[in-house]
């Protein structure tokens, strides 16, 4: 069975990885790795405890836990701060019972995935949400103030996209609150790029979407303390049941771990920025459109070429551009966070050779094929 069997269009992702357009695309490495697992029966307990080991020593932890995706990864590290261990409690999820299950959550972090909650996947391990501050500022003390007696954990969400870091509490302070406290610090850091970092911040959980930047098929992961990642496994016979990875995607997972981890992040963002640089100079020369490389607005190493268009030459604005090029086939998905400012971006990380010259041959089609511009058709190659 193949998607064009089924008539389902071809997509390319020009906004990197995202859940709505299939996470990402997997290395012929990780294939094999899927296709091989595929194979042979195995002794799950065994493989989850060698796949935790494995994740641990790449991210500096004591020990991982496999999950489906970095939003049942949440589920579980809530419901792993609420119930431990203790098989009744665990089985009873999300009915917290007598147990402490207030989640502090600073309000610039409520985010939803996709139109997914956090808060309901806080919810679904037997959290119960606690705002603390507002959406545009939160004090140390509306965090400090909001943790009492009830409190099962503090939640910090890493992503520049999604979360206000402008007059936050930052993970440092969080953590401190933590430790004063005793309440642990779940960090969500489902998009980021550095396996070590946020481990290393002195955060008990941290949780990682597999397909965002790592490569790996559906799936992500749990690193933390021994102790909390015991109580997340635990979850497996409660509410993360619906939510089991299989060993197919662990092994993926794994694979593609590896090979993220062998490659330098300067490396790796080096080549795409000289990828970039050449794509833009090539998109230039479009009538309608500038095009240059910048660098992540929020300093990550991420380089992406920022089309400005100009909707008298282009004879369309911005948002109707991307609208075109998202209703034709292949399908081509821009980033449109800048849309309300007349600018779309390429983003390298999802973005195949193949995808790369399909983003250059759509503009060009549409851009000269316009009010009879014409002006350096071959030159725009
Ligand atoms: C994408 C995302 C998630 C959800 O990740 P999945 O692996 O798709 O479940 C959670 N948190 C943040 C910050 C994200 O960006």
């Amino acid at each position: 069975m193949e998607y064009k069997d089924l008539g389902v269009v071809p997509v390319v992702s020009a906004q990197a990885n995202s859940t709505p357009l299939g996470g990402c695309t997997l290395s012929d490495g990780v294939i094999l790795a899927m296709g091989n697992a595929a194979r042979f029966h195995v002794d799950l307990d065994q493989l989850w405890r060698a796949a935790g080991s494995f994740l641990a020593e790449v991210t500096g932890s004591e020990d991982a836990c496999p999950v489906t995706g970095a939003a049942a990864g949440m589920a579980i590290a809530v419901a792993a701060c609420v119930a431990g261990t203790d098989a009744l409690r665990v089985q009873r999820l999300p009915d917290p019972a007598d147990r402490p299950n207030e989640i502090v959550l600073q309000k610039g972090h409520s985010i939803s995935y996709g139109g997914a909650p956090i808060t309901q996947m806080i919810a679904l391990g037997g959290g119960r949400t606690v705002e603390a501050g507002a959406v545009n500022e939160t004090l140390r003390s509306h965090v400090a103030s909001a943790v009492s007696r009830r409190t099962a954990a503090l939640v910090y969400v890493t992503s520049y996209t999604h979360a206000v870091h402008k007059k936050e509490v930052s993970l440092d302070e969080l953590v401190a609150i933590g430790r004063e406290h005793g309440v642990p610090v779940i960090v969500d850091a489902a998009g980021e790029s550095d396996l070590r970092r946020w481990v290393a911040s002195g955060a008990d959980l941290v949780i990682y979407s597999g397909p965002k930047m790592l490569g790996a098929p559906t799936s992500g992961f749990i690193c933390g303390g021994s102790e909390l990642v015991a109580a997340c496994r635990a979850q497996y016979a409660g509410i993360a049941r619906p939510m089991k990875v299989g060993k197919e995607n662990l092994l993926g997972l794994l694979q593609a771990v590896r090979e993220y981890a062998a490659v330098p992040e300067e490396e790796r963002a080096a080549a795409q920025r000289v990828r970039m640089t050449k794509l833009a100079a090539r998109l230039d020369r479009l009538p309608g459109l500038s095009a240059r490389v910048t660098q992540d607005d929020s300093g990550r190493m991420i380089y992406r070429v920022l089309l400005t268009v100009d909707p008298a030459s282009a004879g369309r604005s911005a948002a109707s551009l991307a609208e075109e090029m998202a209703t034709g086939i292949p399908s081509i998905h821009l980033r449109d966070f800048k849309v309300h400012l007349g600018q779309l971006e390429v983003d390298p990380r999802a973005l195949t050779p193949d995808g790369e010259e399909a983003v250059v041959r759509r503009l060009k089609e549409m851009l000269l094929d316009q009010s009879g511009a014409r002006a350096d058709v071959g030159a725009a190659r």
